[in-house]
């Protein structure tokens, strides 16, 4: 920090977040379901299916099929500080620098046969991915798949671009419809699971009370101080990626929620309002191996208040439609993902949000991995800043590769962006 930085800009020692208390839940939740996962795999009779963020977990519960996912595991090796030596073994084996990170770590969590606590996953009766935010999903899983010997299901989703109409959005959910009906009897014959109307639809419902929830959770995190930070929806999230369609996610939102009002009416947030100074959107996805970027930030007096990436994880769902009409719309919804939003639509959706939850600045995380979520950033800052007159925060990082985390010049950065900030709020 420069000596005439503003007062407002230094960092007071040790900032405390505190924590929603609910989210101990995620002490069972985890365990329980890594356990479950560990015994799966082990049973011959159980069957099991490696799933990607983008694809609806939701059809394994219809089907009774346990889900496993690699990039949530690829974040527990990040959190447990051995990514890198996964992500170096698979690059040994010829795999380039350039690719995605947590490809890279589930490369070598398998290769290296790693436990479930530090990211190791077993092998499944069955890989299905979409291509819906990412080519790196069905890549990833044809060489996984293969290495394994097991089947491989891809859903092919054409992406909504500017200028698609209605004709045009009409045909898509069609061809994806069609997909859903092969994934149907793709299933049935592997596994020989019966497909059951009402257990799609009870699924479904459950799946959306879980949104209904997270969006509720949303909301609060608008008020002043906000009652949510980052670094509790960062392990919140959870239950969205994974447990969609269970009574188990449902009963953590509902206590998180609990939480959540509690506060509000004492007027407390995660931070005190004397130390909430600035309100920040994080978009991306988290380093997983420095979570102490976020409580470092904290410090400042800077909360991460909304995050893009962990609210795209909890589309409504609409219901009381017919089983095809249901269809059409987890169709749509595949389609339509947030990360497949042109620039125009993107522009839209981040300005509201600043309106929305009174914002001071947005770190956009330039993830070297996942291009595909950091395409169009610096047109996207250049409208935000300004549009809106906050400073942007283009980060350039990698969520699972520490080796593209350096902790000097991330500390300039970061004082460089609230001294921004402080100097905005003086206007
Ligand atoms: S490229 Fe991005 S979306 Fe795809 S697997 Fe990697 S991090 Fe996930």
């Amino acid at each position: 920090m420069t000596e005439s930085a503003p007062a407002a800009a230094k960092g007071p020692s040790q900032m405390r977040v505190d924590r929603l208390p609910s989210t101990k839940m995620l002490n069972k939740i985890i365990p329980n379901y890594l356990l479950k996962s560990k015994l799966m795999a082990m049973l011959p009779w159980k069957k099991t299916a490696w799933v990607t963020a983008g694809f609806p977990v939701e059809l394994c519960y219809m089907f009774d099929i346990f889900p496993m996912h690699p990039e949530n595991a690829a974040c527990v090796s990040g959190t447990q500080k051995v990514s890198q030596e996964l992500i170096e073994y698979a690059e040994s084996l010829g795999f380039s620098r350039d690719l995605c990170s947590y490809f890279k770590t589930n490369i070598g969590a398998v290769g290296k046969k790693v436990g479930l606590t530090k990211g190791g996953i077993g092998k499944p009766t069955f890989c299905a991915s979409t291509n819906t935010i990412c080519d790196t999903h069905v890549k990833w899983f044809q060489v996984q798949a293969r290495k394994f010997g097991v089947p491989y299901f891809c859903f092919d989703i054409p992406s909504a671009v500017s200028g698609t109409d209605d004709p045009r959005m009409d045909e898509y959910i069609d061809y994806v419809v069609a997909q859903y009906k092969d994934f149907v009897d793709f299933v049935g014959n592997l596994t020989g699971k019966k497909f059951s109307e009402q257990k799609f639809f009870s699924v479904l419902e459950k799946s959306d009370r879980l949104c209904e929830l997270w969006h509720e959770i949303y909301e609060y995190r608008k008020i002043l101080p906000t009652p949510v930070a980052f670094q509790d929806t960062m392990a919140a999230i959870f239950p969205m990626v994974i447990l969609p369609g269970l009574d188990i996610g449902i009963k953590f939102y509902e206590a998180l929620l609990k939480d959540i009002k509690d506060r509000v009416a004492r007027g407390v947030g995660a931070l005190t309002k004397e130390q909430e100074k600035y309100r920040v959107l994080f978009e991306g996805i988290p380093m997983w191996y420095k979570i102490k970027y976020f409580h470092e930030l904290a410090n400042y007096g800077a909360i991460i208040t909304y995050e893009p990436y962990t609210y795209s994880f909890g589309p409504r769902k609409q219901l009381g439609l017919s089983y095809e009409e249901a269809l059409r719309e987890l169709a749509r919804m595949m389609i339509d993902v947030p990360y497949s939003y042109s620039l125009e639509k993107r522009i839209v959706y981040f300005e509201k949000i600043v309106d929305e939850y009174k914002l001071d600045g947005i770190i956009l995380h330039s993830n070297f991995s996942c291009r595909p979520s950091c395409t169009g950033m610096i047109d996207l800052k250049n409208a935000i800043q300004a549009d809106k007159g906050i400073p942007v925060w283009l980060m350039d990082c990698d969520m699972d590769d520490p080796r593209a985390y350096a902790d000097g010049p991330m500390k300039n950065r970061m004082e460089a962006f609230i001294e921004l900030m402080a100097e905005n709020k003086k206007k």
